[in-house]
Order: C-alpha cells, then sequence, then structure tokens
C-alpha cells in the first residue's frame, strides 16, 4: 500500500480538501508554499508517465485546476509533478501539486516554491 493509499484509507491522518470517487485532495505536510495541496487519483500509478489514457491524464489536470479555483479559491496557482526520484519525486504514487497563495508582487517567495519543489 502506498502512503497516499494509507490516506485514502484514513488508516493516516491528513486535511483533506477534496474527495470523490476518483480523486483526493489533502494539504502536503511539508508545505513550500502559503498554499500547498496535492491531488491524488485513487487508481493507484506510479509516476505520471505511467498513465497512458490521455481521458485519465486530462481528468487528473481538470480536477487539479478544480481543487485549485473551487475548493482553494486560487486565482493564480502552480500545478507541478515530480516524474521519478531524480527529479524530486519521494512518494511513488502519482500526485499533482497545487502550489499558490502568495502576496501579489512577492516574487522572491515564488521563486523558492518553484526551487522548493523539487524536493
Ligand atoms: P514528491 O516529492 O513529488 O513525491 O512529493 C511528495 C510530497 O508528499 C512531499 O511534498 C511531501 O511533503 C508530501 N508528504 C509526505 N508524506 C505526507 C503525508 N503523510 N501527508 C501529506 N503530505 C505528505
Amino acid at each position: 500500500m502506498t502512503l497516499f493509499e494509507r490516506i485514502i484509507a484514513r488508516e493516516l491522518p491528513s486535511t483533506i480538501v477534496f474527495e470523490d470517487t476518483d480523486f483526493i485532495a489533502f494539504k502536503d505536510i511539508n508545505p513550500r508554499a502559503p498554499v500547498h495541496v496535492l491531488c491524488v487519483p485513487k487508481n493507484v500509478s506510479r509516476r505520471l508517465d505511467e498513465i497512458t489514457d490521455a481521458a485519465e491524464l486530462g481528468r487528473l489536470f481538470e480536477t487539479a485546476i478544480r481543487v485549485a479555483r473551487d475548493s482553494l479559491g486560487l486565482k493564480d496557482y502552480r500545478l507541478a509533478v515530480n516524474v521519478g526520484a531524480g527529479a524530486g519525486q519521494i512518494v511513488f504514487h502519482t500526485h499533482v501539486h497545487i502550489l499558490g497563495g502568495w502576496m501579489e508582487g512577492d516574487a522572491e517567495m515564488h521563486h523558492a516554491a518553484m526551487a522548493a519543489v523539487d524536493g
């Protein structure tokens, strides 16, 4: 069982901000931005490029956008995916990082978050 499957099964605590039959989104335990949420498909794949179905990839990003906009109320945000250990992936259950909530014009924090999400 992956770490995120244990969160889905409520075996591990998390702060869930969105859930439907196919996806869950919860706060990152080590936030790298004022708002940092992970959008996770319940259908387990190890990394993004294992998902070969374009519709499934589309649903993942459609959900991440909906969570950012509707659940988190973000107007501007970053979506990031680390694909493989060499790119900073540490949890091998595909997920999209949603980062946002910076003060407008706070370029320093914004760029720090961009660097930090790579692990
Ligand atoms: P990645 O480096 O793309 O694999 O990202 C994995 C993310 O999962 C990191 O940002 C971690 O902070 C986050 N994380 C690890 N354990 C937990 C947890 N129990 N609850 C929430 N987020 C977690």
